[in-house]
């Protein structure tokens, strides 16, 4: 059996950034992940500045890799609502694809990787991790997204959690139809759920466009996805007659997640331990955020594993991430009534929307 200092279960953002900072650390790490890399993921692909900041991303580096659309402006709406433009004039955040985004992430950290090879057996054995009876390590970082069979193994029961539910396509658009699509590179569409619950967006990434719709409400998201499809087909945006064949995935809202975020000798993070921010469903920071945490917590306990301070690291998560919020994300019946008005109004969305619920700026808009 091959001995590691930890084991990380997902090569995602939350497992890479575990492992760059564990490699850093002078650690050896073990990254499984039941997928081949480059694996995509149901994801829109929108990282904020501050995700760039943390991964020490340069964009000329990173354009080796992989694509990086500096996004600088929005069509926003109500679903079946005229869009109102909100130009910003320079980036305030990025797309990327997640099959290159992932991949340069999980290759950059150094840590021996195992792809293609899912994680079926976790035993505990006199302190140590038995990870499908061939790897050790006394410690354990589950990093395998909402699904992740170390938050399993502490209880979670994801079928039975208030899960977001959504569905997602990203195609390459040909020469014609990317000639022809009415979504400038640079712009993203969103269009919201009259409850303001659920959302659905359009990202252009050069010839690629990713469309998809996410809501808390399971039994709408069809419905709202086609409705939503159908109205990007009208604009000029989705190619006609074009098959775009939908992948679905569930994520946690932070304030919803009940998950325990650790364990005797494990600790969770990114969609395992269910982190993504209420207003805007973003998880990838908050993966690469928990990440990391999770890796100065095990370098914390050093050689002593047995000291892995689990409450340590939910607690750093509080202060990194914020607290969490009451749970409550739709609208209440006033600003029902009022939503359609207030979406017509460029300074509500460009302030309400976009800079507090997506660019988390909460104080003056810039
Ligand atoms: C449709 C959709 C759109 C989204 N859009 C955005 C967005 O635009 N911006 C944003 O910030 N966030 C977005 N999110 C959320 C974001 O995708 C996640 O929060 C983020 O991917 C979490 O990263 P992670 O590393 O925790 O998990 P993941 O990225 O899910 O990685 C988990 C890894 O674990 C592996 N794994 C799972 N089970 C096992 C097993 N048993 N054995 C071995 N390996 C296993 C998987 O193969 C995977 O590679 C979106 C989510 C969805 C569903």
């Amino acid at each position: 059996m091959s001995a590691y200092d930890a084991i990380l279960i997902g090569g995602g953002p939350a497992g890479s950034a575990c492992a760059a900072r564990l490699k850093r650390g002078g650690m050896e790490v073990l990254v499984v992940d039941r997928a081949h890399f480059p694996r995509d993921k149901p994801c829109a692909g929108w990282i904020t500045p501050e995700t760039v900041a943390r991964l020490g991303l340069k964009p000329e580096e990173y354009a080796r890799h992989g694509r990086m659309t500096p996004i600088t402006s929005f069509l926003v709406s109500l679903l079946g609502g005229r869009p109102v433009p909100v130009d910003f004039g320079a980036p305030v955040s990025y797309a990327i694809r997640r099959c290159e985004f992932d991949t340069f992430l999980l290759k950059r950290s150094g840590a021996a990787v195992r792809t293609g090879t899912e994680v079926t057996s976790i035993e505990r054995r006199d302190g140590r991790w038995i990870i499908n009876g061939a790897w050790e390590a006394p410690v354990l970082v589950g990093a395998g997204g909402h699904f992740c069979p170390a938050a399993r193994h502490l209880g979670a029961k994801p079928s039975d959690e208030p899960a977001v539910a959504a569905q997602e396509a990203e195609f390459e658009m040909t020469e014609e139809e990317a000639a022809r699509c009415a979504l400038p590179e640079g712009w993203v569409d969103l269009s919201f759920a009259r409850d303001l619950d659920g959302y659905g967006w359009c990202v252009r990434k050069g010839r690629w466009l990713n469309v998809g719709f996410g809501t808390l409400r399971h039994h709408s998201l069809k419905p709202l996805l086609e409705r939503y499809a159908d109205g990007l087909r009208r604009r000029g945006i989705l190619p006609q007659g074009r098959e775009t064949p939908m992948r679905g995935h569930a994520y946690l809202l932070r304030s919803l997640a009940r998950r325990p975020v650790f364990g005797e000798g494990v600790l969770l993070a990114g969609d395992a331990a269910g982190l993504a921010y209420d207003s805007s469903g973003e998880g990838i920071l908050p993966a690469i955020v928990s990440g990391t945490l999770a890796a100065e917590a095990i370098l914390a306990a050093g050689l002593r594993p047995e000291r892995l301070d689990g409450a340590a690291y939910a607690a750093a998560l509080e202060k990194e991430l914020g607290p969490r919020g009451t749970g409550r994300r739709g609208a209440s019946w006033l600003e029902w009534l009022a939503a359609p008005l207030a979406f017509r109004s460029a300074d509500f969305v460009r302030r309400e929307i976009i800079g507090k619920r997506f660019l988390r700026r909460n104080g003056a808009e810039s």
